[in-house]
C-alpha cells in the first residue's frame, strides 16, 4: 500500500492511497493543472487514477474535478456533496446506510468506506480505505471526532488527519470572532488537542504512521501540532520512531 499526501491546507488538498493495480484520490482540492502537476512530481500517472472520492463540497478539497472529468475517472460522494457540486448524475452517490445502496466500494481488493464526520458542509464523509491486509483513515474537516468515528477508523496502518489549529493562538489571532467561533464550534476543524486525543484512542503502537494535515498557516505552528500529539501518545507510552511514525504535512 502506498499513500501520499499530495497537498494539505486551506490552499488545497490531496490524497493518494494505491496499491501496485489501483489507485485512488482522496479529494482533489487544486485546479486541475496543479493536479496534473503533483501527481507527476509524485510518479503517479493520471490515467492511472481509477476514481476519486471527495470528503466534502468546499474548494479546498474539490476545486480540481476537472482534472477528473478530463481523465474520465468516476467521482464518489455522499448524495449531499454531489447535490451541492450539481453532480448528482454524473457522480457516483455512497452512503454509509443501506437505503443509499451499498456499505462501500470494492474493486481489486480495495474497499472505500465512507464515515459520517461533522463539518459545516451539507453531507461531509471521511473515508477508511483497505487491502487485504491493510487499512488507511482518512478524516480531513471536521470539528470533532465521535465515538462512531473512532470505530470505523479502528485499527487502521495509516492515519491521514486534519490538525488545523491551535486553540490558544487561534483565539488570539487575527480572524474575526464570528470565523473563530465558526473554526472552534463541532461544525468546525479539528484542534491539535483534538486529533492528538483522537490518536491517543487509535494508535496501538504496532508502527502505525500518521500524517497531521490540513493545517492553517495563520492559527497553528507545524512543531507545535506536532509536539501535542507526541505528548498526548506518549502519555500512552508511545514514543514516536519507535511505536509510531509521524510527519506533518
Ligand atoms: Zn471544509
Ligand atoms: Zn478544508
Amino acid at each position: 500500500m502506498i499513500v501520499k499526501v499530495l497537498a494539505s491546507g486551506s490552499d488545497g488538498n490531496c490524497v493518494y492511497v494505491g496499491t501496485e493495480t489501483v489507485g485512488i484520490l482522496i479529494d482533489i482540492g487544486l485546479p486541475k493543472s496543479k493536479v496534473e502537476k503533483i501527481l507527476l512530481a509524485a510518479d503517479i500517472i493520471p490515467t492511472r487514477i481509477d476514481a476519486v472520492w471527495l470528503t466534502h463540497e468546499h474548494g479546498d478539497h474539490c476545486k480540481g474535478l476537472p482534472f477528473a472529468d478530463k481523465y474520465k475517472i468516476p467521482v464518489y460522494a455522499s448524495e449531499g456533496t454531489l447535490k451541492q457540486l450539481d453532480r448528482l448524475e454524473t457522480g457516483h452517490a455512497v452512503g454509509v446506510e443501506g437505503w443509499r445502496g451499498f456499505d462501500g466500494f470494492s474493486r481489486d481488493f480495495i474497499t472505500v468506506a465512507p464515515f459520517r464526520v461533522s463539518h459545516d458542509a451539507l453531507e461531509p464523509y471521511g473515508y477508511t480505505v483497505r487491502g487485504f491486509d491493510w487499512k488507511v483513515s482518512v478524516l480531513m474537516d471536521t470539528g470533532v471526532v465521535t465515538d462512531e468515528m473512532l470505530r470505523k477508523m479502528a485499527d487502521s496502518d495509516v492515519y491521514v488527519f486534519e490538525c488545523n489549529h491551535d486553540v490558544q493562538i487561534l483565539q488570539d489571532g487575527p480572524y474575526d470572532a464570528f470565523l473563530k467561533s465558526r473554526i472552534l464550534s463541532d461544525n468546525g476543524h479539528l484542534s491539535n488537542d483534538a486529533a492528538a486525543a483522537a490518536l491517543s484512542k487509535l494508535v496501538k503502537g504496532r508502527g502505525e504512521h500518521i500524517y497531521l494535515t490540513h493545517m492553517s498557516s495563520t492559527n497553528n505552528l507545524p512543531a507545535l501540532a506536532e509536539a501535542t500529539v507526541k505528548r498526548a501518545l506518549l502519555q500512552r507510552k508511545f514514543i514516536a520512531g519507535k511505536h509510531y511514525t509521524i510527519e506533518v504535512v
